[in-house]
């Protein structure tokens, strides 16, 4: 007679459970034991001993753990010009679940001069092809009165409980007074700022300056944004949003250099946090001077930098200063129209295309060079791919552990598992990835998505429109501290 959680009054000829994973040692962010996953129609219902279920998932041998969250990844982002991302909302999706990822946060990007009100309902259209679930963050390029005092309370009220600012990029970046009209919109209306931090002038500068001096290879792309630039602009971001009482998050972070202000920030109380991403653990700015135009294909920013500084970075993630791992996916492909290489292989690097792929590789990288590397355990990993996003975007418990009434979104891993990853394998639409040949230790080999087996072995079955957006309403911990410089209330009134 197998043992009834909650006193289950059903016969035995009935199954307690629509789905039971069975064998597996369930992982969340604070606990590694032994159980059964028992599911109820997309909800988690029980987690227990010898669960009985309509449908039985094996998990012997195999950590079981919670649906990866990616808070930082672009989808079909619409593009100034027309057009959009290559990346869609279906092969997007494809690749998430194909590396255990079922939540995503995209962008909705406002175009300066535009409103955000209608470019978001058309986001909203898009991404009902999701076959994940999603949420959206708000890019401001524009902080005019009509948005900040109009637009931004709706969009908020809406449940896109996070803005996005950019402090570089053409045409994207705010001046300082305009990131201080964003903090204070965000303030009054109770949302999260996450904040691309390197200084656009400094940016400028320096690559007036190499392309000046003939340096224009893809290698250059680095050599325009040292560490400094972007610890000078986190610096600032911080100093702004402790100005406003505004917590923010920083976004892919590079380097400790940058997580030493935040460590600072955090020591003095401060609702500031931070993630990194796979290609600072794992790329260089060296892997930019390959032979050719390959570099190419290693370009992002911040820029990836050294050896000495990725294994630096696992002590800020130890420390919990680092407490998310995004992917920062941005789909460009090699190829094609939108490619790396769309102005020719001698195009002077501002002209490249920026950004590297990662939705599918995020988890079996951190997974390998932190817990099969010995840097990490197995909760630590979960932390920074699932439970610690969802709590700071306002999605936990729902999604980030395994609990019942947690939506049943799981993965099954494999940790001994050793692959080689391949572009074909990331199962994105981009035509590369920049972990081509990367042996990797452990691996998913199921993704369970609202109850329903949605990868296994690493084929996705999953229909376009299962995916829910997620609405997020206020919550504490992004809550103002209540501590003004000297009482002064400035968001009030500007
Ligand atoms: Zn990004």
């Amino acid at each position: 007679m197998p043992h009834r959680p909650n006193g289950d009054e059903m016969g035995d000829e009935m199954a307690d459970y629509d789905l039971v994973i069975r064998g597996g040692t369930v992982v969340t962010a604070a606990d590694t034991y032994r159980a059964d996953v028992g599911i109820r129609g997309n909800r988690i219902a029980a987690v227990g001993e010898a669960l009985d279920g309509a449908q039985v998932l094996d998990a012997g041998g195999l950590l079981v753990l919670p649906g990866g969250v990616d808070t930082h990844c672009h989808i079909e982002q619409l593009r100034p010009n027309g057009g959009t991302d290559q990346e869609s909302f279906v092969t997007g999706s494809t690749s998430c679940l194909a590396g255990g990822t079922t939540t995503v946060i995209t962008f909705a990007a406002q175009f300066k001069g535009h409103g955000i009100r209608d470019t978001l309902a058309e986001y909203h259209r898009r991404a009902r092809q999701a076959m994940v679930d999603y949420s959206f963050h708000q890019i401001i390029t524009d902080p005019s009165d009509a948005v900040v005092w109009e637009e931004i309370p709706e969009v908020v009220a809406s449940g896109v409980r996070s803005l996005k600012v950019f402090l570089t990029y053409e045409p994207s970046h705010l001046d300082d007074r305009q990131f201080l009209r964003v903090l204070a919109a965000a303030r009054r209306n109770g949302a999260l700022v996450t904040v691309h931090c390197e200084n656009y002038e400094a940016i400028r500068w320096r690559t007036e300056a190499l392309m000046a001096d003939g340096r224009s290879a893809p290698k250059y792309h680095s050599w325009s944004r040292p560490k400094v630039i972007e610890r000078e602009a986190t610096h600032r971001a911080i100093a702004l949003a402790e100005l406003v009482d505004q917590p923010i998050q920083v976004f892919h972070v590079s380097c400790s250099e940058v997580a030493e202000e935040i460590a600072r920030a955090q020591a003095r109380g401060l609702k500031v946090w931070a993630e990194t991403c796979p290609q600072y653990f794992v790329l260089g700015a060296a892997d930019m001077d390959r032979p050719g135009f390959e570099g190419a294909k290693f370009m992002c920013s911040p820029s990836p930098r050294d050896k000495v500084t990725s294994e630096a970075l696992w002590g800020d993630i130890s420390r919990g200063t680092l407490d998310i791992v995004s992917s920062d996916h941005s789909g460009s492909s090699y190829e094609g129209e939108h490619g790396k290489r769309i102005h020719g292989n001698n195009a002077p690097f501002p002209d490249i295309p920026n950004g590297v792929p990662g939705l599918a590789s995020r988890l079996p990288i951190i997974f390998s060079e932190g817990v099969a590397g010995g840097r990490i355990d197995a909760n630590t990993f979960v932390r920074l791919i699932a439970t610690n996003p969802a709590k700071l975007f306002g999605l936990y418990p729902r999604k980030g552990t395994i609990a019942p009434g947690s939506d049943a979104d799981l993965v099954l891993w494999d940790p001994a598992r050793r692959e080689t990853i391949t572009n074909a394998l990331m199962q994105h639409v981009i035509d590369y990835t920049p972990y081509e040949g990367m042996v990797v230790t452990g691996w998913p080999v199921a993704t369970v998505k609202d109850g329903r087996v949605a990868m296994r072995d690493g084929k996705v079955q999953a229909e376009p429109g299962t995916g829910r957006f997620l609405a997020r309403g206020p919550y504490p911990m992004i809550q103002p501290r209540g501590v003004l410089p000297d009482g002064f209330d400035a968001a009030k009134f500007a």
